[in-house]
């Protein structure tokens, strides 16, 4: 978990503080798959803007997901590119003035990072948005192996001669 003590920035009101920080990130779960983060810790850019009313925290992070694909199971990634923004009243008056990543001037940028993928995550992540995915009939990859079954007709009479060749084999 990588937390951030915002007292090291040392800034005072109408001030501006940038830093580059490393945030470990843990593995997302989407559709019963986990996906995990590369790079991990994710390298990212937090700037602080501090003002006598509140702090503006913002968060610059470049990450990708890396997992099976929905359709086929091969890898596949997706990459993130997320500019989150959340504000800290120096008096909160509600819930809304406060955010929740922050804890006596320790920032949570684990959970900060892990909530905003989460919510950046489209319902499936897919190899490549045209992706064939895997033969329903007999589980091939159709990207690499395209191809159809034709379907087997079965004649009702031809399945009673068929026993009734078993029957005297
Ligand atoms: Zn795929
Ligand atoms: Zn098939």
């Amino acid at each position: 978990m990588t937390t951030f003590d915002l007292r090291t920035l040392r800034i005072r009101s109408g001030d501006q503080a940038g830093e580059r920080v490393e945030i470990e990130v843990e593995p997302l779960a989407l559709a019963g798959q986990a996906y995990e983060p590369k790079p991990n810790p994710a390298p990212a850019e937090l700037t602080v803007t501090r003002a006598s009313s509140g702090a503006v925290l913002e968060l610059a992070l470049d990450v990708a997901l890396q997992g099976p694909c929905f359709r086929c199971l091969q890898d596949a990634e997706l990459p993130l590119q997320l500019r989150l923004r959340e504000y800290q009243a120096t008096k909160p008056d509600s819930e809304e003035e406060r955010t929740e990543y922050l804890e006596d001037d320790r920032l949570d940028l684990s959970a900060w990072a892990h909530d905003a993928i989460a919510l950046a995550l489209p319902d499936k992540i897919l190899c490549r948005p045209d992706c064939a995915g895997l033969c329903p009939v007999c589980g091939k990859d159709l990207n690499a192996e395209p191809h159809e079954h034709v379907e087997e007709r079965t004649d009702p009479r031809w399945a009673k001669l068929s026993e009734l060749q078993q029957k005297e084999a």
